[in-house]
């Protein structure tokens, strides 16, 4: 007994880009969401209501690995954390899928290469309309395929720092991004975007570019407001055979011969331990006990550049990145990492932040400075894990790597940025109340008895369970996760386009 020929669960990147492999297939899919369609509002954009009143943020209190409270900031909406996303696409480097060498250990070697991925990069970049320059980068990786869109040019003030940053002897290039910012197109540089949602639909979020186009297929449905609970194995505890889900408050259990875990490398993780039955006392695909391990979120700093005789007016920033630092350089060896330009920063976002400044101060901050974001690669570990808590509630204890090369990535960054004119760099750091870059819990690999999954997304303990969201890096890069998310994903689902109706 079928209900669906594919239960997907999830409706972000990974469970988007896997649905849409499989719309036009005639397989009937059913994509089941915890959240509902992301309303829009006058409050989309009000940093008031987003920052302050926290209006979108998941009402959750999980725990740190010493016990304290912290609200994360997770996002269920249709389209998942794309919603809130800065847009930036970037490919992972061809070195991020090898084996290296880092100040704390190895990152480890991915069970694919580039080349696996290029194709499906290239896919990705034309779903979500990436505007974008190749040969600028000097870290880029090779590409079969110019982007599909020229880059979106700096705005004055952020071109300054270009021209200032290409005379300091480096190589800025314009970022990534998918804004629809062609002339004409939806973007109206409202001035909100990085952690922001679209009111114009102008993002290139999942919602928008995976889910919406899947949907125009009759065969494949949306559940949202539908909670997933837990899978259900059969009597030899080998096949997932269904799904019970939470909807509105009524159970209710749906059946299918394949499904396809998206839930967000912490969410997915949680739903297999707590699916833990007879056969699998550790939680399904845990037979290597690396479900809800390896947890990794990127060593992230914000910068904010001080400016006290300029005005920033510049209504989107995110144009400017910067890796020459990426692999590391001639006075320090360790890969320190990607900069990029944050979105604006406004009075209400800093006052969430720093409660205790006066208004004015945040108000006169906001005006006269120029936000980044220094990232640096995080590197996996068993003991950097997320479980659920017998009273319910979530564990995660993040233990945090490559402190010392970020921390130097960081005061060089700040250096850099007061030789191109900024007069002080304020810095804070990213906690584990943010886990934007959330990835590594069910890692994909070739030895089952390191990884959950096969180089495919596939269970290695299930033979007819995938997961495609950002659990399954191995490592964490130093760029940000979603086109490489949407990359594997359609990967797989052209994988499972192939053998629909073997499960
Ligand atoms: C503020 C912000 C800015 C960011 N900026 C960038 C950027 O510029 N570039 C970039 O590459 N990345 C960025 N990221 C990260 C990027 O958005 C994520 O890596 C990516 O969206 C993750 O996709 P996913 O499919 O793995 O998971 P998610 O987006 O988390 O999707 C999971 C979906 O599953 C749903 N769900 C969860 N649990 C259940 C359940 N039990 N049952 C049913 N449904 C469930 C959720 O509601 C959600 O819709 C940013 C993230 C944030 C928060």
């Amino acid at each position: 007994m079928r209900d669906y020929d594919v239960v997907i669960v999830g409706s972000g990147v990974g469970g988007g880009a896997a649905a849409l492999s499989l719309a036009g297939t005639g397989a009937r899919v059913l994509i089941v969401e915890r959240g509902e369609r992301l309303p829009r509002e006058p409050q989309n954009t009000d940093p008031e209501a987003v920052f302050v009143e926290r209006r979108y943020r998941a009402r959750e209190t999980w725990v740190d690995g010493a016990g304290r409270p912290f609200s994360p900031g997770q996002y269920y909406f249709v389209g998942g954390h794309t919603k809130f996303y800065g847009t930036a696409m970037f490919r992972f480097r061809e070195r991020d899928f090898e084996a290296a060498e880092h100040e704390d250990g190895i990152s480890p070697a991915w069970p694919i290469r580039y080349a696996d991925l290029e194709p499906y990069y290239a896919e990705a970049e034309r779903l979500f309309g990436v505007h974008g320059r190749h040969g600028d980068d000097p870290t880029e990786p090779a590409r079969s395929s110019a982007y599909p869109f020229p880059p979106i040019p700096h705005e004055p003030l952020i071109g300054q720092f270009a021209e200032r940053l290409t005379q300091a002897g480096l190589r800025p290039f314009h970022m990534p991004s998918a804004i629809d910012l062609r002339p004409g197109g939806a973007c109206v540089r409202c001035g909100t975007c990085d952690a922001f949602p679209c009111r114009v639909d102008a993002k290139g979020d999942a919602e928008r570019c995976l889910i919406d186009p899947a949907l125009r297929d009759p065969n494949v449905t949306l559940l949202t407001g539908a909670r997933a609970t837990r899978l259900v194995t059969d009597d030899a505890g080998k096949r997932i055979v269904g799904i019970e889900l939470d909807v509105g408050g009524e159970p209710r259990v749906v059946r299918a011969p394949l499904f396809i875990l998206s839930a967000g490398a912490i969410n997915s993780a949680l739903l297999l331990l707590r699916s833990a039955n007879a056969w699998h006392p550790n939680g399904l695909a845990n037979s290597s006990g690396m479900v809800g391990r390896n947890y990794m979120n990127h060593n992230t700093t914000a910068l904010m550049g001080l400016l006290p005789w300029t005005v920033n007016d510049t209504r989107f920033t995110k144009t400017l990145s910067l890796n020459d630092f990426y692999f590391g350089c001639d006075d320090d060896r360790a890969p320190l990492g990607n900069l990029q330009m944050l979105g604006n920063i406004s009075e209400p976002m800093i006052r969430a932040a720093r409660p205790s400044l006066p208004r004015w101060g945040a108000a006169w901050l906001a005006r006269h400075s120029v936000d980044w974001l220094a990232m640096s690669e995080d590197l996996p570990h068993p003991d950097s894990f997320v479980r659920p808590l017998a009273d319910g509630r979530v564990e995660l204890h993040w233990k945090r790597t490559n402190m010392a090369p970020h921390a130097r990535f960081v005061e060089r960054s700040k250096r850099l940025l007061r030789q191109i004119g900024m007069r002080a760099v304020l810095s804070r750091p990213f906690g584990i109340d943010t886990p934007s870059h959330q990835c590594g819990t069910v890692r994909f690999g070739d030895d089952p008895a390191l990884a959950p999954l096969d180089p495919w997304c596939r269970a290695f303990d299930h033979p007819n369970l995938f997961v495609v969201d950002a659990s399954f890096f191995p490592s964490s890069a130093a760029l940000n996760p979603a086109l490489t998310i949407a990359a594997q994903a359609l990967r797989t689902g052209q994988y499972l386009r192939e053998r629909l109706g073997t499960f």
